[in-house]
């Protein structure tokens, strides 16, 4: 008997007809054209059995990835290292990171024994208790949208009671975000990565107390309570990685940026977690060069894009981080359509003063609202109705500099959620 039937047949009755029925309406879904269908399945198999998502977890090794930021690159990482275990590996990779789109991952995958679940903040308490993960990844915590900003102090509580109820499971957690070093200390067994933390706004006081927190570089610590920083067992030093015996060791990812850099880190744990060795995993997640459409490459009329998405203030901020360098021109869009957050004023957030001196490119449907938050940090632009308008700025910019040594004209984008999803469209749904 293969793993497969052997899953199936331990599914009660029904719990087979929920998975069953959840995956006929996935299948409806996506023929309709609405997404990729995990969410609507997902939703249809839990009316039908309440504990559904408990049972298809049961007998599987489970890693919840939850943060504000970086949740479906690290996810999309952590599956990749645990490729060399050789085991089929249930994935939520399109983002639906609810109970509903666990769900359905774990349905779609019945003979998967490994499950790498990207997990929504809100969700990990729950998700906690009906999955009991072999491994938790706490990433960092900071506001995702202005009307959410009085609730990451108490999701830290409730990461922390969750945790403290679960003494079996592992965290790896990032030891440089103060609110994720606290939530984690609850936790029976903790593996320790400085991960760094690009945003700091959130954490300036500490969780323990309240008092003010000291800062020395990456270090932190409290005066009134004794909280510090955990000593780190993995770190990132520039493009290598420091493994718990003390050695270093080149990355040499594929995915740009600081930020990717300290995911791959974050992954390396959780795979030497599995038993996977550092320099197998890591040939694995040099292979990975695009996720869910971000930081993809695409040609365009003899133009070179580079999408890249990013959802709030910290996320920007590491975009900007990788932007190529001049000339190059960058096309910022912004949206307030619901996954967004109807208010734009994060954009005061960001500091964008590092773009001045090269062409910029505004749109998106609140491009106005950028061009007054670019206006006060004087930094020039031109507003574009749409990715072809764009491309043709590029393209102009790229003949200018056309000549001996040359590249091609290229063109940096840098949208938050439904401005990206707007442009991957229009470029063919771009992966
Ligand atoms: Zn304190």
């Amino acid at each position: 008997m293969d793993d497969n039937t052997q899953h199936r047949t331990r599914l009660p009755m029904r719990a087979r007809l929920a998975t069953t029925v959840g995956g006929a309406a996935a299948t409806v879904s996506r023929l309709a054209g609405k997404g990729d269908g995990s969410v609507i399945g997902g939703i249809i198999g839990l009316r039908l059995a309440p504990d559904l998502l408990s049972q298809l977890a049961t007998g599987r090794q489970v890693v919840l990835v939850t943060g504000t930021n970086g949740k479906t690159t690290t996810t999309k990482l952590i599956t990749a290292a645990l490729a060399p275990l050789g085991s089929k590996i249930a994935s939520n990779i399109y983002g639906a990171n609810m109970e509903a789109g666990l769900t359905s991952a774990l349905s779609r995958a019945p003979d998967a024994p490994v499950a790498v679940l990207e997990t929504d903040e809100k969700y990990i308490p729950a998700m906690v208790k009906a999955t009991r993960p072999k491994v938790v990844v706490l990433l960092n915590l900071s506001r995702d949208q202005m009307d959410r900003a009085a609730e990451i102090w108490l999701l830290a509580r409730r990461w922390r009671d969750a945790l403290a109820a679960a003494p079996d499971c592992r965290v790896v957690a990032n030891a440089d975000d103060p609110l994720v070093a606290w939530a984690a200390s609850a936790a029976g067994k903790v593996t320790w990565v400085a991960a760094g933390q690009r945003w700091r706004e959130d954490s300036w006081c500490c969780p323990n107390c309240g008092a003010h927190l000291q800062r020395e570089g990456d270090d932190w610590s409290c005066r009134e309570c004794g909280g510090r920083r955990p000593p780190v067992s993995w770190m990132l030093y520039g493009d290598e990685v420091i493994d718990p015996s003390g050695r270093a060791t080149q990355l040499g990812l594929a995915l740009p940026g600081r930020a990717n850099r300290s995911n791959a880190v974050i992954a390396l744990a959780v795979a030497e977690a599995f038993g996977v060795h550092l320099s197998h995993a890591l040939a694995e997640l040099r292979k990975v060069t695009s996720v869910a459409g971000r930081y993809t490459q695409v040609n365009r009329r003899g133009c070179d894009i580079r999408l890249l998405l990013a959802k709030n203030p910290a996320g920007w901020l590491e975009a900007l981080d990788v932007m190529v360098p001049p000339p190059v021109p960058v096309l910022l869009a912004v949206n307030a359509q619901g996954p967004d957050g109807k208010d734009t004023s994060w954009l005061w957030d960001v500091d964008f003063r590092r773009l001045r001196g090269r062409p910029i490119l505004v749109g998106g449907e609140r491009r106005l609202d950028l061009a007054v938050r670019l206006e006060a940090d004087e930094v020039a632009f031109r507003l574009v109705n749409d990715i072809d308008e764009a491309v043709d700025a590029a393209l102009a910019v790229g003949a200018a500099a056309a000549g001996p040594g040359g590249t091609a004209p290229s063109l940096e984008v840098l949208a938050n959620y439904t401005a990206f999803q707007q442009y991957r469209v229009a470029l063919g749904r771009v992966q």
